[in-house]
């Protein structure tokens, strides 16, 4: 007679911890939640809580799995794995044979599944309330980032355009995953809650969950030690739209936690469940990342964030004065937009401080002010001044409209000035002849040569220039 499919899996289980060496915590954390199901014709089926621990045990243990099996079924003994999602459902078995061990011809077995899975009372994920399929899962979204609020420019477009389209159809559009990326303060944080805000509000019933790649991989780190992986994977495959923010910080750290995320990515990729990720760079400049992960993050639509011009930064304050209720008189803010170019949060920082200050110190908010402030707030940045910032002095000395410089006219004034914004462009930025034309009206860089020759001749010669030049100088030390 033929032994117990219990007695046959309960002595596997020692082979098995004998070939571990004493390896308690794989032991419990792989081995100990699988449950036998049953034995015939030499093919051994055991449950398992989820397709991550199947993939992840075939990857890591199927040599010990199979040297098990063999020794007590056979050489003919084979492997089957019943995928039980979730305890809360009614057992549905997912069979599929093992990879490693034998490929079995058997039909999916019928088999009764009881519902003992794991570890039951602990809480392994602060979100998880183990066995309920659908739980109420709080999305961990900051309510304020919201798509209304984040001004759309050259810059975003493209990022938030496809962000607006999968939050109407997450899943289901081309844009799985959507990487967005661009350095720091960008709006990368901002746009991905955006998404996530706008995707609750046109699915109320998709469970949406943010959290940062750190976030993710100290939960990863704690389930380890807990030994509940498996609900942890199972968790997070559970969510409808799932937004990571800043996997760059996976770079060269925590292989385990880039491959649990990847069985969890390939789950909800293949389930049609969204996927949104942020990075400081883009996937081409991503060193240290598991290239198989890396491939992944490219099957979707990669979108840049890229710095806001001028307009867009003048747009952005007014947004945020708009948002605090605070008015603020037109030149400060153009001031700010113009001195302020690195990123939006600075210039946001900017902004702040400028408030506080006049707050503080009951003081209006006055151009005054606001230029001791941005002095102090960008010396301590170190800034560059930059061609728009000249074209604006430039423009405002001679009383022109600032697109003046972009315009075609062959005006004397209008040359005049625009040869002066590129002879000071030269002098006062780190930008190439070519840049330089490119900003000034879409010149070659033989025009910039000759515009910078004309104006160093004509401080020479012409008293007019002298003074123009002198003042201007001043107006860049201020
Ligand atoms: P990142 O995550 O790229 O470092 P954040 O999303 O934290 O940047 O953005 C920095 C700050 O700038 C945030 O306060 C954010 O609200 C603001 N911000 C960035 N881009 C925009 C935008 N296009 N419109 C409005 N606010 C923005
Ligand atoms: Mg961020």
């Amino acid at each position: 007679m033929e032994k117990s499919y219990k007695t046959v899996w309960a002595e596997c289980l020692q082979i098995i911890k004998d070939n571990l060496h004493g390896n308690n915590e794989v032991f419990n954390m792989w081995f100990k939640p699988i449950v036998p199901l049953n034995l015939e014709n030499k093919v051994l089926t055991i449950q398992v809580p989820s397709d991550f621990f199947r993939d992840w045990l075939e990857e890591h243990y199927i040599d010990i799995l199979g040297k098990a099996i063999k020794t007590k079924i056979g050489p003919e003994g084979m492997l089957r794995y019943a995928v039980v999602m979730s305890q809360s459902e009614p057992p549905t078995v997912i069979s599929q044979p093992s990879k490693g061990v034998s490929r079995g011809t058997l039909e999916n077995p019928a088999v009764p599944v009881p519902t003992n899975i794991g570890k039951e009372g602990d809480v392994p994920n602060p979100f998880l309330i183990p066995g309920i399929k659908k739980v109420k899962v709080p999305s961990q979204l900051n309510e304020s980032y919201t798509l209304d609020n984040f001004v759309e420019g050259d810059c975003n477009r493209l990022a938030r355009a496809a962000g607006y389209a999968v939050a109407q159809r997450p899943g289901t559009t081309a844009f799985n995953p959507i990487l967005i990326y661009g350095s720091v303060g960008l709006g990368k944080t901002h746009l991905a809650n955006a998404i996530g805000l706008k995707t609750k509000e046109y699915n109320p019933d998709k469970t949406v969950l943010y959290v940062s790649s750190e976030t993710f991989m100290q939960q990863f780190a704690t389930a380890g030690k807990n030994g509940t992986t498996a609900d942890f994977v199972r968790f997070y495959q559970m969510v409808d739209v799932l937004i990571i923010d800043d996997i760059q910080f996976w770079c060269n750290k925590g292989p385990r936690t880039q491959e649990a995320f990847f069985h969890i990515f390939n789950h909800l990729h293949q389930s049609n469940k969204q996927i949104i990720i942020t990075c400081d760079k883009s996937p081409a400049e991503l060193a240290g990342l598991e290239p198989r992960l890396l491939s992944r993050l490219k099957w979707g639509l990669q979108a840049e964030l890229q710095q806001p011009d001028v307009e867009t930064r003048m747009a952005i304050l007014k947004k945020k004065l708009e948002s605090e209720g605070i008015d603020m008189p037109h030149d400060v803010i153009e001031y700010i937009a113009y001195n302020i170019n690195s990123n939006v949060r600075e210039l946001e920082g900017a902004l702040i401080s400028l408030i506080a200050q006049s707050s503080l110190n009951k003081k209006q908010i006055t151009l005054e002010l606001a230029k001791q402030m941005i002095d102090k707030f960008v010396k301590s940045t170190s800034r560059e001044i930059t061609i728009d910032y000249i074209q604006k002095v430039v423009c405002d000395y001679f009383n022109l409209p600032v697109d003046s410089i972009q315009s075609k006219t062959r005006k004397r004034e209008i040359v005049q000035a625009r040869q002066l914004t590129m002879y000071f462009a030269k002098k006062l930025t780190k930008s190439s002849l070519a840049i330089i034309g490119l900003q000034c009206g879409n010149k070659d860089h033989a025009t910039v040569l000759h515009a910078c020759k004309t104006v160093a001749n004509l401080a020479d010669t012409d008293k007019q220039f002298q003074s123009w030049i002198s003042d201007l100088s001043k107006k860049f030390k201020e």
